[in-house]
């Protein structure tokens, strides 16, 4: 018998969800349950400051007001919500510790967002000389005042995935993505540890999500194999973007389901959506549920989708 499927939402609670949140919240449903698995859903609370309880418990409200579902996961289970999993992320962050992967890095440029999953321009591909500090240099740096933040040195290694939507993407860790922060200096996790953490523990095997975080997915697949874990198909889904080209985000307020909820029901909502993602042929109501059966990721189109006319 084969695998579990298991899908999952993993919103961070920064903003209210937007319009490409939507999107891409439907398509991994869509995604897991025309395989006939399960869906939970992951609170992505990692960063104190930008985290807000009445956003994450109203991302909870908007997936279930349009039809989407899941059987295990927060705001139910509070074990589902990152905030509350440091301990885990010890465990990891020990493991790849005591194997030597581990350095002490005083570069701040890349810190303060690492505990987001990175949008586009935010990533610092690139090793550091903190790697290689020694002697004087390094006593010098311990004895300063500044915190360190850690990275996990990455091997000079192709990784392949492939992609359910996009297919073969191959990235070579050390030189496209580079040493990156797994925890910051005031001891929060980085995304990119948690995540990776967290899809393996919680048994996901099907990550889907928006394709800004394709260029994550090797290394989070090489993290979690080094881990010790299997780690899960990923399949990424086009980006949204307003009719000046721009992709749809939180942080510029686009869209967001405050707006949306106002404009349309939840059957107009999803029709307009399944439309832009090529599931249906013309714009008309209909619910997620309807849209299991005939689903198929070579109808959804490859690239950024405008969403001029649609909405
Ligand atoms: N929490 C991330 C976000 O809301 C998504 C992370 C992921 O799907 O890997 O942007």
């Amino acid at each position: 018998m084969g695998k579990k499927i298991r899908g999952r939402f993993a919103p961070s609670p920064s903003g209210r969800l937007h319009l490409g949140n939507m999107a891409s919240s439907l398509l991994a449903w869509l995604d897991a349950r025309s395989l006939g698995g399960e869906m939970l859903f992951r609170l992505e609370d990692l960063d104190p400051e930008r985290s807000y309880m009445d956003y994450a418990l109203l991302m909870a409200e908007d997936l279930r007001w349009l039809g989407l579902d899941w059987d295990l996961g927060w705001p139910e289970d509070p074990g589902y919500a990152q905030g509350g999993r440091t301990v885990l992320y010890e465990e990891a962050f020990a493991e790849l510790s005591g194997r030597g992967l581990i350095y002490k890095c005083w570069c701040s440029r890349a810190e303060r967002l690492a505990a987001s999953a990175p949008h586009p321009g935010e990533e610092h591909p690139g090793s550091c000389r903190c790697r290689y500090l020694s002697g004087d240099e390094l006593t010098a740096r311990l004895n300063g005042k500044r915190p360190p933040a850690y990275k996990v040195a990455v091997p000079d290694e192709y990784v392949t995935i492939i992609d359910g939507h996009l297919g073969e993407y191959t990235q070579n860790l050390a030189h496209d993505g580079g040493d990156f922060i797994v925890r910051r200096s005031d001891g929060v996790f980085a995304y990119q540890l948690a995540v990776s953490v967290d899809d393996a523990l919680m048994g996901v095997t099907r990550v889907v999500r928006a394709e800004d975080l394709l260029s994550s997915a090797p290394r989070q697949r090489w993290l979690i194999e080094t881990l010790g874990h299997t780690a899960p198909d990923y399949a990424h889904a086009p980006l949204l973007t307003a009719p000046d080209g721009r992709k749809l985000s939180k942080r510029d307020g686009d869209l967001n389901m405050e707006e949306l909820r106002k404009r349309y029901s939840p059957a107009e909502l999803t029709g307009r959506l399944a439309y832009l993602c090529g599931l249906i042929d013309r714009i008309e109501p209909v619910m997620p549920c309807e849209l299991v059966a005939h689903f198929d990721w070579a109808k959804v189109p490859c690239g950024a989708i405008d969403i001029t006319g649609v909405f």
